[in-house]
């Protein structure tokens, strides 16, 4: 129940095995066994609501209960400076430009999980001000909200940047009028060559006034997309040139780029560091906890939290996480998707939390994943198979069992007496889950079944098999697609070598497709008690991997395909 209470609700059975036997090592060589008596217990507690778990701990063991909270906090290491603010704040703040991947899952789940290991507050705040390049797009708000969800990231409060527009005019407005900005009216050629040069922009020594009204003219209308860029002064000569009196508002030509949640009504759009500068101080953000590329963002925005009094938030910057194998990369994934080469963002080929949720990856898999790596400054690269192999630890004890065949044999078993009903778990290891039937039909000494198109090697050799949880046969020989096999006898200790092959009764097939990691279709039959699952169940196809049900349909089941 601890162990349930620390995730969410799902003890995982490897994590209480190795706990047991942690406290009572000489229990070691019974291993095997004690699997045996866990799952089943850990199957009843998960069936248990997060309330009730803490409810009947609270009351039999309370003093576990603290032991094991506090061993959580020691998890991740402590923010800097936690102790000098009253309330810790921290917030994530995806552009809905495109949904969550692996790669951001990072800062939404680091911010979210120090913001509960303090007791704090976890904002989510849209960062939606760029309606030219970076352009938002109604879904991606709530496909964001859903990816934060399923992570168990759930948020205290929402902030929508395109609501807090007035805001940033008013800070654009102070920074003005104190000199400490200016509007400068360079054609991007010339700025580059000043910028090079060190040398200043003519426009930034204009007195408060000029630069007041020219700022008015920028939010009036009289300056078309391009012909005018506020800045923020910083230093002609910083070392980087990144850093030399950044952009702070642009004008936009809201006809042509209109704002899909506020339409046309703003024409001057706050630049990143203006509006996400503003809102950490407003909001009251104490720890910013984001990837390290943000680091000249933040040189950029102490300028002006400088000239305005504020402190900036404690800063944590963490490495950047790649994953062997695939695409992370925001712009590649979006100008693949507009292209056409993927036809939705949870497409299986991608690496966002869309496409994972769809192939059925847990979200403790990416939770454990991202606690395992911390916040650490140092880039971290994982491997596909790190991954699958954490996914594959989480679901195997959970997920129902079901025969599938792909690319079917039509195999005719000869040598019956009678028809056979036949009971098969649902899952290998824990009998409570419950049974499947199957029914081999006989007719005249002989039953149709369907065996994998993926033994086919095996079934060419004349070598004899065993049927799952049926009996042997011995393969007689193909015609075309066709086989022949003979009844051979019950299953025996000597027969304990050959293959074991999955199989699907003729009569009872049910159509199936599994879309496979790389967007192809797997077709074939599983037998007929798939049926019973729900859309989103997580299963395993013996012999064949995990996934999860899509759709269920009479006419086909679709199968999204996890891993082996
Ligand atoms: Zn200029």
């Amino acid at each position: 129940m601890l162990n349930a209470i620390k995730h969410d609700g799902k003890a995982d059975p490897g994590s209480v095995l190795g706990n047991l036997l942690g406290e009572n090592p000489d229990l070691k060589p019974k291993a095997k066994e004690m699997m045996q008596l866990v799952r089943p217990v850990v199957v009843e507690v998960n069936s248990l609501s997060v309330e009730e778990l803490n409810r009947e701990a609270s009351e039999k063991w309370p003093e576990e209960l603290v032991k094991e909270k506090v061993e959580e906090e020691r998890k991740l290491p402590p923010l800097p400076n936690a102790d000098k603010y009253s309330q810790i704040v921290t917030r994530v703040a995806p552009n809905p430009d495109f949904v969550l991947h692996i790669g951001n899952a990072r800062a939404a789940v680091l911010s979210h999980d120090y913001a509960k290991m303090y007791k704090g507050r976890f904002i989510l705040r849209f960062e939606d001000t760029d309606p030219r390049l970076k352009k938002a797009q109604l879904e991606y708000y709530d496909i964001i909200r859903e990816d934060l969800r399923w992570l168990g990231c759930g948020w205290d409060e929402e902030a929508i940047q395109s609501d807090r527009i007035q805001n940033y005019y008013a800070v654009g407005k102070t920074l003005l009028s104190k000199g400490y900005a200016y509007v400068c009216q360079c054609e991007t050629e010339r700025w580059r060559a000043l910028v090079a040069a060190q040398t200043p922009c003519p426009d930034r020594e204009l007195g408060v006034e000029p630069q007041v009204s020219r700022w008015e003219r920028m939010l009036d209308g009289g300056y078309k997309e391009g012909e005018a860029v506020f800045r923020v002064k910083t230093d002609m000569s910083h070392p980087n040139p990144a850093i030399r009196d950044w952009p702070a508002f642009r004008v936009v030509d809201a006809e042509k780029n209109p704002h899909p949640r506020v339409g046309s009504k703003y024409r001057v759009w706050p630049l990143y560091n203006m509006a996400s500068g503003v809102d950490d101080h407003e909001l009251g953000i104490t720890h910013v906890i984001r990837g390290k590329e943000h680091l000249t963002n933040m040189a950029r925005q102490l300028f002006m939290y400088e000239y305005l009094g504020w402190k900036y938030p404690e800063a944590v910057h963490f490495g950047r996480l790649k994953v062997e194998g695939m695409n992370l990369s925001k712009s590649r994934m979006m100008k693949a998707l507009d292209a056409g080469e993927y036809k939705s963002v949870d497409d299986p080929r991608l690496g966002t939390l869309a496409a994972l949720r769809r192939r059925g990856f847990s979200p403790d898999t990416i939770r454990q994943l991202i606690w395992d790596i911390g916040p650490k400054p140092v880039d971290v690269k994982i491997s596909w198979d790190n991954v699958n192999a954490l996914n594959r630890k989480i679901i195997d004890p959970t997920a129902h069992r079901y025969y599938f065949v792909p690319d079917p044999i039509k195999t005719q078993v000869s040598g019956l007496q009678k028809s056979l009903e036949v009971k098969a778990p649902l899952h290998p290891q824990n009998a409570g889950m419950g049974m499947r039937t199957l029914h081999l039909q006989e007719d005249e000494g002989a039953a149709k079944v369907l065996l994998s198109g993926s033994d086919r090697a095996v079934l060419v050799s004349g070598k004899d098999v065993r049927l799952m949880g049926l009996f042997n046969v011995r393969p007689l020989g193909f015609s075309g697609n066709d086989l022949k096999v003979e009844f051979l006898g019950e299953p025996t200790k000597d027969s304990e070598s050959m293959p074991i092959l999955q199989w699907v009764p003729e009569e009872e097939k049910v159509p199936v497709g599994v879309v496979m990691p790389d967007a192809t279709l797997r077709e074939g039959f599983a037998e007929k008690a798939l049926g019973q699952e729900q859309v989103g169940s997580v299963i395993q196809f013996v012999r064949f991997g995990f996934g999860r049900v899509d759709e269920v349909n009479p006419n086909r089941t679709t199968v999204y395909f996890a891993h082996e």
